[in-house]
C-alpha cells in the first residue's frame, strides 16, 4: 500500500524516546529525562508580548510563502549583523521549524544516486531526509580524539563525481563540537572548484561556552557563500520548539524558486503570528534573555562534565557549544540501545543511544534540565554502570 520512499522512512529516535520518557511520567513513574532536545525554559516574555499583540490586532490571515517582509528584513539584518554574511530578502524562506526548512531543501537538491556527505555522529534527521529523497548518505566517522570534527583530508576522500552536498553542523547536535575558523577555511579550500552545495545547520549558534566565537561557514569567503545554504531558526536560542519557525538562506535564485514552489504546494505560510513574534527572537530584543539561556546552559554543562568525569568507566568530550554530552560507554556496552533500554528501565533515566546519531559506543545527554535533575540522574547512571 505505501510508497517505497515513506517506506524507508525511520521515526525520529530522540522524539520517539522524548514521547516515551513523558509518558512513562505521565503514569507517575519516577523518570528523569535526558532525551529530549529543547530548551528547558519559557520563550522570553517580549516574544509573547509581540504574538499576543499580532493577535489583538487581527493578523491572522494567509501571508507571502517565504514570510512576511518584515521578517525576511529582520533575518538578513540579523544574519548581517551576527554573522557576517550578506543576503537579501529574496534570498529566504522561512518554514514550519529548521526541520521543514532541510526537508524543502533536500527534496529540491537531492535525488536518485545524488550523494551527500554527512559526517557522525549526525542529528538524526539528515540521512532519513537524503534517503527518502532517493540520494545517498556517505557517513565521514569521526570520534572522540578528533573532537568529533571532519577533517579536510576526510572530506577529500570523501568526494566523488556523485557529491552534491556535505552537511556541517556547528555547534553540532550530538557532540556540541565547534568548527573553527582555520578549520572551516580548510574544509572550503577542499571544496574549491567543485560545483558541491554545503548546508551549514547553524540552530546552536548562540549556544557557545569559554569565551569561543562562532563561525558561519558562508562567511568564509565568498566561493563558500554562493555554495552555502544556511539554516537556522529559534528553537533553541529563544526556546521556541513549539511555535515551529526556521529560515534558509542562499544567493542561488533557482534554488530558493524552487523550494518556495514546494512550499506553495505544501504548507504555505508559517503561522502569521508566529512570524511578528519571530522578529522579536531576531532583531535584538530578546539579547538578554539569550544570554541569561546561555550563561545558565554553561554552568550545567560545567557540572554535568564533573559528574561524569567521576565515573571511572565512562569518559566524554567537553562541549564547546549546543547543550548535550556524547558519552562514551564503550568501558560498559557496545550497544548503545540496550544501554539505553535498560537504564530507563532499572533506573528511569532516559538518554538517547548514539547508534541513532550513527555512532555506536556513545549516548546523548541533554543538560537541558535543572541542576537538581542533572545531579540526581548521573548518581543514578553511575550506580548503573558500577
Ligand atoms: N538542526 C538541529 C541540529 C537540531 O538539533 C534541530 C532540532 N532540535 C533542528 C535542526 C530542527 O529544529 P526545529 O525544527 O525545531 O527548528
Ligand atoms: N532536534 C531535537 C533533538 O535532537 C528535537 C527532536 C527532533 O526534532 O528530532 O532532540
Amino acid at each position: 500500500m505505501l510508497t517505497k520512499r515513506v517506506k524507508v522512512l525511520n521515526e525520529s529516535m530522540t522524539i520517539a524516546i522524548s514521547s516515551l520518557a513523558r509518558e512513562l511520567k505521565a503514569e507517575g513513574k519516577d523518570i528523569l529525562s535526558f532525551s529530549a532536545g529543547e530548551p528547558d525554559f519559557d520563550t522570553p516574555e517580549v516574544i509573547k508580548n509581540e504574538a499576543i499583540e499580532t493577535l489583538k490586532k487581527g493578523f491572522t490571515k494567509y501571508t507571502a510563502v517565504a514570510g512576511i517582509p518584515e521578517l525576511l528584513e529582520a533575518i538578513c539584518v540579523k544574519l548581517e549583523r551576527d554573522n557576517n554574511i550578506k543576503y537579501k530578502p529574496s534570498n529566504i524562506i522561512t518554514s514550519n521549524g529548521a526541520k521543514h526548512s532541510l526537508f524543502n531543501l533536500i527534496q529540491a537538491l537531492i535525488e536518485d544516486g545524488d550523494e551527500v556527505i554527512i559526517p557522525s555522529p549526525y542529528w538524526v534527521t539528515y540521512p532519513e531526509l537524503v534517503r527518502y529523497s532517493g540520494g545517498v548518505v556517505v557517513e565521514v566517522e569521526t570520534t572522540d580524539e578528533s573532537g568529533f570534527k571532519m577533517t579536510a583530508k576526510q572530506l577529500k576522500e570523501a568526494i566523488t563525481s556523485k557529491t552534491k552536498m556535505i552537511i556541517l553542523t556547528t555547534p553540532s547536535n550530538p557532540t556540541g563540537s565547534v568548527y573553527s575558523k582555520e578549520e572551516l577555511e580548510e574544509l572550503a579550500e577542499v571544496l574549491k572548484g567543485t560545483d558541491i552545495f554545503v548546508c551549514s545547520d547553524e540552530m546552536y549558534e548562540k549556544l557557545i561556552y569559554d569565551g569561543k566565537k562562532f563561525i558561519s561557514v558562508a562567511s568564509i569567503n565568498e566561493d563558500m557563500f554562493q555554495r552555502t545554504i544556511t539554516v537556522n531558526g529559534l528553537s533553541k536560542s529563544v526556546a521556541m520548539t513549539g511555535w515551529r519557525f526556521g529560515y534558509l538562506a542562499t544567493p542561488n535564485d533557482e534554488l530558493i524558486g524552487a523550494m518556495k514552489r514546494l512550499q506553495s504546494q505544501s504548507a504555505s505560510n508559517i503561522n502569521s503570528i508566529t512570524q511578528h513574534a519571530a522578529i522579536a527572537g531576531l532583531d535584538g530584543r530578546a539579547d538578554d534573555d539569550i544570554e541569561r539561556m546561555r550563561v545558565e546552559f554553561e554552568k550545567r554543562r560545567d557540572l554535568a562534565i564533573r559528574l561524569i568525569e567521576d565515573i571511572d568507566k565512562l569518559s566524554v568530550v567537553k562541549p564547546d557549544g549546543a547543550f548535550y554530552l556524547f558519552i562514551n560507554i564503550k568501558k560498559v556496552s557496545n550497544n548503545s540501545m540496550n544501554f539505553a533500554k535498560e537504564l530507563l528501565a532499572k533506573k528511569g533515566v532516559a538518554v538517547i543511544p548514539g547508534i541513532g546519531f550513527g555512532s555506536e559506543g556513545y549516548v546523548r545527554f541533554s543538560f537541558a534540565t535543572d541542576e537538581k535533575s542533572i545531579i540526581e540522574g548521573i548518581k543514578r547512571i553511575k550506580e548503573f554502570v558500577s
